[in-house]
Order: C-alpha cells, then structure tokens, then sequence
C-alpha cells in the first residue's frame, strides 16, 4: 500500500471515489484530499496546501481533467486545506465552479479575495444535488473549528469527516489495519477537544448514518467493519488534554497522562472500600513514577497522628510522624508544596471545606529522582482526589463506630451489660443450625435466676439490688468462654448458653458459676448477707428447638428452687 501512496497515480478507493493526497515522508500529520468523479460536476474535497496541491492536481488529471471539477469542499479554513485555494482560482476556467464551505469558515476565507464564489452549506439547506450524486452535510464542530462538517455520500455510504475521526500517525497506512488504529485517533481527539460533550455531540450524528467508509483529512480511511468499535469508544472518550499541563507539546505524553487522570478517578467511583481504592491508586502512581508504596498520615483533632497504611487495613494507628512531615505541617498554612524527600514524596492534603492542611499521602519511591515542573502539576492534580478518598474514608470510619456502638446498645441489657432476648432470638437459630449440621460438638442452656432475691431489694433496697444483679452478671460472664452467650432474660433470671467440647464440661461451669455468686463479697451493700443462685442445665439434643430446650432447662430451674435453691440441677 506505501508503493501506492508513493508513486504518483491516485488510488481508486470506492466506485468513483479516488484519493488524490499526497503523502509527505516523515509526517505524522498527514493531509488528504479526495475526489468524487462526477462528470462535469466532480466534487474535490480539501483540496490541500502549496505543499500537496501540485501533487494531488496532477493525480486529479489522470482521472479527469481537472476542469471538470465543480465543487470544491472546503470543511475548514486551516491552511493545510485552503492554502492552494488561490492556486485554484487561477486555474479555474468555469463560470459555475464553487467552493462550498461554513459561513464561520467563510468570514475568514474572503480574506483570500478569490474570483470564485463561495456558497455556505446553510444556505445550501446542507446538502448537495450533483448530477446523480446526493451529498449531505452534517454539522460536527470541533474545537479549532466550531463551524466543522462532514460530507456524507449517500450512493457510497462515505463519509469525508474532515478532522474527526483524523489521527496522528507513527507509521503511515492509508487504511485503517485494526482496532489499535484507535490510540492515534485518541490522541488526535483528546488533544484538539476541548470537551467529551462536542465529540459525542458529533459521533452520535455519525452513528446515525449507514456507514461503509470513513475517508479523514488526516490519518488513516476507516473500513465498515471497524467503524461501529472506534465510534461507540470515542463517544466515551475524554478530552481537553491540553488542560493538564501548560507546557507539554508531547502529545503521546499528554494521552498518557490524561489516561492516569482519569484511571485515577474511575477508582475513586467504582471501589467503596478504602483498602482496594488505595491499592488501585498505588498502581496508577507507579505508572508516572516509581511508587512501592501509598500509606496517609493524618493530624487529629486532639493534635495527635494517625497512620493508615495497608499493615492495618487502613484502619489507622497512633503514630508519631518524623521531623520532615512536622517541619511540612508547621508551614503549610503558608505553603502546601509537595515536598520530594530523597525516595519519597510528601503530598500535602487539604480539608475540601477549609482548605487546611489536614494530612499528607506518603508515596515511597523504589529510586531516588528528580522532580521537574510537569510532574509536581500532575502530583497537584491528583492531590484533590486522594483528599476525597481520604475524607471519604474518615467519615466511613465514624460512621462504622457509631453504628458500632447503637449496635451494641441495641442488643445489651443497660444494668448487666449482658445480652439481651432480641440479640439472643436473632442468634440461637444460627447457632442451633450449626449444632444440626455438626459444626458445633454441644449446646447447653443453663438457666439461672437469683435465689430469694426479693428480699434483697425489701431489705436493702432497689439500688442494692441492682448492685447484687450487676456483679452476679459480671461473674456469670467471667467464667464464660468465647463464643459462649449469657443473656438476661428477665429481672434476675439469665439464660448462658455454652458451646461445650464435651457435656462434662457443662456441669464442671454451672457448679463453678454457680460457687462464685455464692462467694461474691457484698459487706459493703448487706453485711454478712450473702446472694445464692439457682440453675437448671439442659443439653441439647439434635434438632430441639429453642422452645423444648428453654422448657426442659426451666423445669430443672423450678426443680432445684424446690429441693433448696443454690444448686445446679442437671435435666436427664
Ligand atoms: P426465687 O428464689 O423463687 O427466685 O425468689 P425471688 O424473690 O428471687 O423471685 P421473685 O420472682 O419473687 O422476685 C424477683 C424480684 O427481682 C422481683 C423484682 O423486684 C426484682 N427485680 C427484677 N428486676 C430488677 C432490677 O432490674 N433491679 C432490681 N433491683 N430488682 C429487680
Ligand atoms: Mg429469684
Ligand atoms: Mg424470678
């Protein structure tokens, strides 16, 4: 195909449709002009500059004489387009040739004082009957032209898009070979855009249109297949690159770049926990510079530090930071520049409403290197996101704690500090489901309740009685093990439930429990009076339920405050 592009004959791409560029070694810019050969009434599109025009003449004149053109397309008023206009209007010989542009394109091509007239496309209701042929124009602005059209053949399904759709090009093919011909069409777009919304604006009138070939004035000639995937991924592309950096004219660079920004933000959306966000960002960073390593460290309130780093899950940690980050804390009410410190960069982060220096990112380098003026621009930009994560995550972690803490309330008894019955119907059918499944050797329900313990509050009063309650709760818990559950079920009556590796065991607990109420130490509230308490011990049996087994370890309650009380009586 370069043989083609090379020599000096024009390319015949579809019926009656010829390119008639000419290539220029080295460019990555590439300008092509196209010819629709019509008769007297052949249509040239983006004739070309001093630079191509004689080149793409005498491709023209092997076709047909170039008089025979009639209309000249002209979809913008940039040089590497008009420049041979003038050219043209001296060759020109016909009282009816036309150059057919945008009024917005027209106000400056006037400026050349040409012979021939100009006619705009709005007056022309955007189209174009030529002989036989039907042409329509469609608006596509785009950013160094707000006035940019398209031309859409209906006889052929092409589409001479102008710039859109127009690359930048290492190395040069006429046509399109696959999907990666998208890269040069991005950087092309991300570049001159200044806004996603005017390119889809564009894209989507394409879209509309059946579509076989897309010849652009720069780059490469799209076929049908590949059409449908480069339209729908440039719709959702993001442009305005030149926005990132100021100096930067390396616009491979800038695409890079612009792809991190936006990599960076995505995560922000998509991941909810601080962790993989975190891990994700690490990533990202370490494609513009040797990061091993994200944590945060933050000033508290109370003037202490926090450290979050994946060690801890990003919970955070009582830390205390070197003199480097305290010296950066210290004067960042006057400046909150990015501190690079030997092989790591200290980035300050701002409160969003204050805009106070409340925490820095500290990205660990694998190599010592030098900051320049492009990198600490992109390091300020992405300052602004990791704040949200930041901020994000903080007010997730107070929000976990408070609810952690109506949580608890919701399922305590406020006196005992032991469970309560909601927390108790809403575990025993999960506990029980793993009994029956053998995930658990035993249960056992001993129920308890105080003995005579009426009398105490007759005697020494409510306030005494609810002294005696408290401690017999806290020694009932204290012989407990983890994952063992003990409830107040009612004013003095408590349901334990022990998950047990033998039934001995049981027993061996409930005598114990029950000998270490008898043993509490209440001079000071009743003098010599000791508190006794009850129990009825029941194991349960493979798929009991709640009821039958708090029925059975109840009998054995009453059965033992029937042959004296301050015993433990075992169900058979
Ligand atoms: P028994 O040995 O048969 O269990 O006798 P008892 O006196 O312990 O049983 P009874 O059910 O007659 O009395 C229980 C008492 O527990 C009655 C009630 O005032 C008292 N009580 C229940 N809840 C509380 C509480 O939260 N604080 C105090 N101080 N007393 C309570
Ligand atoms: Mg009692
Ligand atoms: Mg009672």
């Amino acid at each position: 195909m370069n043989d083609v592009i090379n020599s000096d004959k024009p390319l015949k791409l579809t019926d009656n449709i010829w390119w008639v560029g000419h290539f220029i070694e080295g460019d990555s810019f590439q300008c092509h002009s196209y010819l629709i050969e019509n008769g007297t009434e052949s249509i040239l599109f983006d004739p070309g500059s001093r630079l191509t025009f004689s080149r793409t003449f005498s491709k023209v004149e092997q076709i047909i004489p170039f008089s025979h053109i009639k209309y000249f397309v002209v979809h913008h008023q940039d040089p590497d387009i008009t420049g041979a206009l003038d050219i043209i209007d001296e060759l020109n010989s016909r009282e009816d040739a036309l150059i057919i542009s945008h009024w917005r394109a027209m106000a400056l091509l006037k400026h050349l004082n040409l012979k021939m007239p100009m006619v705009c496309v709005e007056s022309m209701d955007w189209t174009l009957k030529a002989g036989e042929r039907e042409l329509e124009f469609v608006f596509t602005p785009y950013l160094h032209f707000p006035g940019a059209f398209c031309t859409y053949d209906k006889t052929t399904g092409s589409l001479f898009s102008s710039d859109l759709m127009g690359g930048f090009t290492d190395g040069f093919s006429l046509f399109a070979k696959d999907e990666t011909y998208l890269e040069s069409i991005k950087m092309f777009h991300e570049h001159y855009m200044p806004s996603r919304e005017i390119l889809a604006f564009a894209v989507d009138k394409i879209q509309k249109l059946p579509l076989k070939f897309i010849f652009p004035q720069h780059g490469s000639i799209i076929r049908e297949d590949l059409i449908p995937f480069i339209l729908e991924q440039l719709k959702n592309m993001d442009c305005g690159l030149y926005l990132l950096t100021q100096t930067s004219t390396d616009i491979k660079k800038l695409s890079m770049l612009n792809r991190f920004m936006n990599d960076f933000m995505q995560t922000l959306v998509f991941h909810r926990y601080f962790d993989t966000t975190a891990r994700e960002l690490l990533n990202h960073i370490s494609r513009i510079i040797p990061a091993e390593s994200l944590k945060f460290i933050i000033h508290k309130e109370d003037d202490s530090w926090s450290l979050l780093q994946e060690q801890n899950r990003f919970e955070g940690v009582d830390h205390k930071p070197d003199e480097t980050i305290l010296k950066a804390f210290a004067g960042s009410s006057t400046s909150s520049e990015i501190v690079f410190d030997k092989d790591r960069v200290i980035l300050p982060l701002k409160e969003s409403d204050t805009q106070k220096v409340f925490a820095f990112a500290l990205i660990r380098l694998s190599r010592a290197m030098e900051m320049d003026s492009e990198l600490n621009s992109i390091l300020q930009n992405i300052a602004d996101p990791l704040c949200i994560a930041l901020e994000r995550e903080l007010m997730q972690q107070q929000i976990d704690a408070e609810k952690q803490s109506f949580y608890e309330l919701s399922i305590k008894d406020t006196l005992t500090g032991l469970y309560n019955r909601t927390y108790m119907n809403e575990t025993l059918p999960r506990i029980f489901s793993h009994h029956d499944r053998g995930l658990l050797k035993g249960i056992a329900l001993l129920m308890m309740d105080l003995d005579h313990f009426k009398s105490v509050n007759d005697t020494f009063g409510h306030n005494v009685g609810d002294v005696v309650l408290k401690k017999a709760a806290h020694t009932i818990v204290s012989h407990l093990r983890e994952g063992d559950i003990a409830v107040r079920v009612g004013g003095e009556e408590f349901a334990v439930f022990l998950i047990l590796d033998d039934s001995k065991s049981a027993e061996a607990t409930a005598e114990r429990i029950r000998a270490a109420v008898e043993a509490i130490d209440f001079s000071e509230h009743m003098g010599d009076k000791k508190q006794t308490i009850s129990g009825g011990l029941a194991l349960r049996q493979m798929n009991e339920s709640v009821e039958d087994i708090f029925s059975r370890a109840d009998a054995c309650l009453y059965k033992a405050k029937k042959e004296g009380r301050n015993r433990i009586t075992r169900c058979e």
